[in-house]
C-alpha cells in the first residue's frame, strides 16, 4: 500500500544525520566500552522525590482521562512562572499542557501553518525541526547562522527569506550551538517577524541553562506577545525526559484552537506525570539550580581544554548542554572527523552536518558524563585534532 507523501517523506532527502549515533549504539550493543558524547541526556535519572509524587498520584487513582488542555493547578504554575521570569502577564488561558516540547513545536506549527507555507528556521538546528514542519504540511526554509558569529542569527538574513512566509523558529538557548541570543539578536528578530508579519515560535527549553545570561524570551519584547508560540518543557530543567511534560504559551485564542488540535491528537498528558510536574515545578528554581549545575561545570571545563590549544575552536558555550567545537582545520568534515574519532578512540561526538549545512566541519560534544570521563575524552579528542591537522599539512 501506498503511503502519504507527508510521512513517507518527513526526513526530507532521506539521510536524518544520525548514522554515527547508531553506529555508536551498535558498537555499545557488542559491548565496546564508547564515551557517549552525542545526545542531550542527564546522566542523572529523575529525581526520587518527584517519581515519589507521580506514585503517590496515580496510587490514588489519578489514572483516568486527564483534562486534555492540562490540569488546571499546572496551567496555573505554568503561567506563575513564565509570569514571573518574563514580567509578562500570562494566565491560564494561554497556557496549554503538551507531551513535552517536540509535540508543542508540532502544535506551534499547525497553529502557525497551513499546507504548503514557508515555515522558516534557524541553521545549525536541533534535529526534528524539518521534520516537524513538513509533519504539518510546511516546507521548511533554513537560514543559515554563521560559526564565525557564535551562531547568533542575522536578523538581515532572516528578513531575505522572509517574504511570503508564516513562521520563524528559534531557539535559545540553542541546541546544538551552545549560543545564547543577545539583546541585539532578539531586538532584529523582533523586528523582522512584526514587518513580515510571522508567528515566532520560540523553543526556550534549555531556559534553565544559561551560563552567560541573560534569557531573554522574545514573547516579552514590545508587539510580541499577540505572535509568539513559546514552548517550555521540564526534559531539561528537572531531568524528566522520559515522562513527556512541557507547554505552549500562546494568544488566548491559540490555546482555545491548540486544545481542539489536543482533543483530535494526544488526547492530553497523563495525570499522575502532570501531578509530577507540578510538584516538580514546586521545588522551586534552587532545584533547577541544582539540575543544571554539573553542565555549567562540564561546559567551564572543555572551554578550558580548548583555550589551551590552537587546532580546535570553541563556539562560546554560552548556555544548554553543549559545546560546539570547530574542527576545520583538520581538513575534514564534521562527519568524517567524528567516524574517524568513534573508531580510533571509542569516542561518540555528534557530526556539525547532523544539525545542518551551517554546522559542516564541526563536531557537538554533550556534556553528559561524568567530569573525568569527559576531560578525558576531550583531551583525546583534541590530540587527536592535533595529530590529524598536522597530517593535513604534510
Ligand atoms: N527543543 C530542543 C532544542 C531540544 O534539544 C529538545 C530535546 N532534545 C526538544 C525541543 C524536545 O524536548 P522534549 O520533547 O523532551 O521536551
Amino acid at each position: 500500500m501506498r503511503q502519504s507523501r507527508r510521512i513517507s517523506t518527513l526526513n526530507g532527502d532521506g539521510d536524518d544525520g544520525w548514522g554515527l549515533f547508531i553506529e555508536a549504539r551498535r558498537m555499545i550493543g557488542n559491548g565496546v566500552d564508547v564515551t557517549e558524547l552525542t545526545i542531550g541526556e542527564h546522566d542523572i535519572r529523575t529525581d526520587a522525590q518527584i517519581l515519589e509524587a507521580m506514585h503517590a498520584s496515580a496510587s490514588a487513582g489519578n489514572t483516568g482521562y486527564a483534562m486534555i488542555p492540562g490540569i488546571d493547578a499546572l496551567r496555573d504554575k505554568v503561567a506563575e512562572r513564565v509570569t514571573e521570569r518574563s514580567g509578562l502577564k500570562t494566565t491560564r488561558d494561554n497556557v496549554m499542557i503538551t507531551p513535552g516540547g517536540q509535540a508543542a513545536l508540532f502544535m506551534a506549527h499547525h497553529a502557525a501553518c497551513d499546507e504548503g507555507d514557508r515555515a522558516l528556521f534557524i541553521d545549525p538546528y536541533y534535529a526534528t525541526y524539518p521534520g516537524t514542519i513538513r509533519s504539518v504540511g510546511a516546507v521548511p526554509v533554513p537560514v543559515k547562522a554563521r560559526s564565525a558569529h557564535g551562531f547568533q542569527p542575522d536578523p538581515a538574513e532572516i528578513a531575505k527569506l522572509a517574504s511570503g512566509a508564516k513562521s520563524l523558529l528559534i531557539n535559545s538557548p540553542n541546541n546544538p550551538t551552545g549560543a545564547v541570543y543577545g539583546a541585539e539578536t532578539m531586538d532584529g528578530i523582533a523586528r523582522v517577524v512584526q514587518d513580515h508579519d510571522l508567528w515566532l515560535i520560540s523553543d526556550e527549553v534549555y531556559d534553565t541553562q544559561v551560563w552567560e545570561g541573560p534569557h531573554i524570551s522574545p514573547r516579552t519584547l514590545p508587539g510580541m506577545a499577540e505572535r509568539t508560540l513559546q514552548i517550555g518543557s521540564l526534559s531539561k530543567s528537572h531531568a524528566m525526559t522520559g515522562s513527556r511534560c512541557g507547554w505552549i504559551v500562546a494568544p488566548e485564542a491559540v490555546t482555545e484552537n491548540l486544545i481542539q488540535l489536543a482533543t483530535n491528537t494526544n488526547y492530553g498528558v497523563a495525570g499522575f506525570v502532570q501531578s509530577a510536574g507540578l510538584f516538580a515545578l514546586e521545588l522551586g528554581e534552587a532545584f533547577e539550580a541544582r539540575i543544571a549545575e554539573p553542565f555549567r561545570r562540564r561546559r567551564g571545563l572543555v572551554m578550558d581544554l580548548v583555550a589551551a590549544q590552537q587546532v580546535v575552536r570553541a563556539i562560546p558555550a554560552q548556555g544548554a548542554m553543549y559545546a560546539m567545537l570547530d574542527i576545520r582545520a583538520t581538513g575534514m568534515s564534521g562527519e568524517d572527523f567524528a567516524f574517524a574519532l568513534l573508531k580510533a578512540h571509542q569516542i561518540a561526538v555528534m557530526p556539525g552536518e547532523s544539525f545542518g549545512q551551517a554546522a559542516a566541519g564541526h563536531i557537538r560534544v554533550a556534556l553528559t558524563v561524568d567530569d573525568d570521563r569527559l576531560r578525558a575524552a576531550v583531551a583525546t579528542l583534541l590530540d587527536f585534532a592535533r595529530e590529524r591537522a598536522e597530517a593535513a599539512q604534510n
